[in-house]
């Protein structure tokens, strides 16, 4: 049976680690794994997919041995270093529903709207201190080409009968956010903000509090496969009946889920605090704004007053190996500073404190897929949140709970399971050449568009071309 080579992600030094975590000084807590150990399921990544996977088995199957291999530290990965941004799916409904269908589109959208709630109840009760402010999430277009970026998803949630979205316009946005670059928008209520390295060191110790083992920095090296997989670290091996593949865009490694994922980088700058300026242009509360960019803006201000400004860069690396320069660019986040600038040109003295980025785990449909290797049915995988995991990767949880644990259900028949319908993506050197014309043509009709000049047609033909 031949063997599964993995290929552990470059651990970020503490340095170059996002403002979150090292606010908080996370770091790993549960000792690496050393010598033979044995489980019932053995899950690969300790970020919020593999977290919520294991807390929703244990929540279903208490008596089953749980054991959870982190390269680094729990939510060393994306979960640690993402925007913060909560909210729904019913902003994809319209993807969702070409994809997997009316019904199940809506009941998947439901289910996040439901974890928001979930994780309302997670920081109201004291059970993990997260930050989370649900004071709603603003998606806005600050050009005439990003203007309706909304409509079809908000149009479908109204024939729905999900009145999830209320319109907005320049004066409510100015109110808000304390900015007029964007004028025009839809608002989801019931959406906001979280200190998300808070929420995935909570979700660890909310696992370590139910029995759940933990060893973080145990890199898994190879896959074993068989009626008991083995895994090997460079301490150790553990056997397990199931395993599940957690391990986010690290798992563009794996040949047979290389064709249907690659891996772009997202960078995310963070201030000093600078809570006097942001109160004076009236920016006070936590919710969530994006811009309707190709490369979309996304930003915050955290209780303190430092602001998180994020946008997707489109890097991407050959043959999806994820290198250093996705823990940390080498520009000091010059792209990010800029567009802060533009929206907020009061906040040009504040000093960046902070720059890192990540990897996003993409695949065509923008839509996350879930199922077992195609001739192992006892090793599962989690993959795509496609930058948009903390209220879908709660969802994610009860689709993978219900996977392993073979039932017959709406989660395990939901259509985001199996890659029957996905699109594979061009081999290498072909993906590499194509993604790095088409991020050319994507910043150049960006940089255009914000300027409410139309890009030629060539530009507009190329950038087109993103999946
Ligand atoms: C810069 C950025 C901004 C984002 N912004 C937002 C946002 O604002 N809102 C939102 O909802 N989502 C956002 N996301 C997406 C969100 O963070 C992810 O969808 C979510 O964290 C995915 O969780 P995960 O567990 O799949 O991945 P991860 O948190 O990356 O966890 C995977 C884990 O697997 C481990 N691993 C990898 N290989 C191995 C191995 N061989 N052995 C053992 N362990 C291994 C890694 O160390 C990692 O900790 C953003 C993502 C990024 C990168």
């Amino acid at each position: 049976m031949s063997t599964i080579t993995m290929r552990p992600p470059v651990a970020a030094p503490k340095g170059d680690r996002s403002f979150w975590l090292q606010s908080i000084a996370a770091d790993a807590v549960t000792p690496p794994l050393q010598g033979s150990a044995d489980c019932d399921l053995a899950i690969v990544g300790g970020g919020y997919a593999g977290l919520w996977t294991a807390l929703r088995i244990k929540e279903q199957a208490p008596e089953m041995r749980i054991t959870v291999l982190e390269a680094d530290f729990c939510g060393s990965g994306a979960s640690g270093r993402n925007g913060g941004q909560v909210h729904s799916w019913f902003a994809e409904i319209d993807i969702l529903k070409a994809l997997v269908g009316e019904d199940n589109a809506l009941m998947l959208c439901r289910a996040t709207a439901d974890s928001i709630e979930e994780l309302g109840y997670l920081q109201a009760s004291g059970t993990i201190d997260m930050d989370l402010r649900l004071d709603g999430w603003l998606w806005t277009a600050s050009s005439t080409a990003q203007e309706g970026a909304w409509t079809a998803a908000t149009e479908l949630c109204r024939a729905f009968g999900e009145d999830r979205f209320r319109a907005l316009r320049r004066d409510d946005i100015l109110r808000r956010t304390g900015s007029g670059v964007s004028y025009i928008g839809v608002l989801e209520e019931r959406a906001g903000t979280v200190q998300p390295a808070k929420l995935a060191v909570g979700l660890r110790n909310l696992a370590l509090s139910h029995g759940i083992v933990i060893h973080e920095r145990s890199p898994v090296l190879e896959i074993t496969p068989g009626p008991r997989p083995h895994l090997r670290t460079a301490g150790g091996t553990l056997s397990a009946s199931n395993v599940v593949l957690a391990a986010n865009a690290w798992l563009s490694a794996i040949p047979e889920l290389h064709p249907y994922l690659y891996v772009v980088s997202s960078q995310i700058i963070a201030t000093a605090p600078a809570p006097d300026i942001l109160a004076r242009i009236g920016w006070t509360d936590g919710a969530s704004i994006c811009d309707a960019q190709q490369h979309v803006l996304y930003y915050q201000r955290t209780p303190e007053g430092t602001v998180i400004f994020g946008r997707g860069t489109g890097g991407i690396a050959y043959n999806d190996r994820i290198d250093a320069r996705f823990n940390r660019g080498s520009d000091g986040g010059a792209d990010n500073v800029r567009e802060m600038q533009r929206v907020y040109p009061e906040l040009k003295d504040v000093p960046v404190l902070y720059d890192w980025s990540g990897p996003i785990d993409c695949t065509a449909q923008h839509l996350p897929v879930f199922g077992h290797l195609k001739d192992h049915a006892n090793i599962f995988y989690a993959m795509g949140f496609n930058g948009t995991g903390i209220a879908q990767t709660p969802v994610a949880g009860r689709i993978m709970a219900s996977l392993v644990l073979g039932r017959d259900d709406i989660w395990s028949r939901c259509g985001l399971v199996g890659l029957g319908t996905r699109t594979r993506l061009p081999p290498e050197p072909l993906r590499y050449l194509g993604a790095r014309v088409v991020r050319h043509a994507i910043r150049r009709k960006n940089d255009l568009e914000i300027l409410n000049r139309r890009p030629g047609p060539l530009t507009r033909f190329v950038a087109a071309l993103a999946p």
